[in-house]
């Protein structure tokens, strides 16, 4: 039977290998190991240094929802809600493929631990 997350798994597959290969060339030190010789530029180069390491850390933040949404595909829990276990619509998938939460779950507003019906 033919994988239907096929084209998803091949997209999120690719994103995994982009966002490792950013992760292994961001390089934090490089901005200060290169204005060694002008010591005026040090805040600039610790200010580039905390930059890269934000990125660093968003590229991380990314692989893990990219590998967390490869496991769910692995498992058959892709396109599953995390909380209510609802179908995630195909439009929010196809806007946002590590999605793991349906709108509602997804929307403060609707959070599950605010869901209380009127009174
Ligand atoms: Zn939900």
């Amino acid at each position: 039977m033919a994988d239907p997350h096929q084209e998803t798994r091949r997209l999120l597959d690719r994103r995994a290998t982009l966002l490792r290969e950013r992760i292994h060339h961001i390089d934090p030190t490089a901005a200060r190991r290169d204005c060694l010789l002008d010591t005026g530029d040090a805040a600039a180069a610790a200010a580039a240094e905390t930059e890269q390491l934000a990125l660093r850390d968003r590229a991380r933040d990314a692989l893990h929802d990219v590998q967390a949404a490869l496991h769910r595909l692995d498992t058959g829990d892709y396109g599953r809600c995390v909380y209510c276990g609802r179908p995630i619509s195909a439009d929010r998938l196809d806007a946002v493929p590590t999605a793991d939460t349906c709108t509602e779950c997804a929307d403060p507003a609707t959070n599950r631990s605010t869901d209380t019906e009127d009174t």
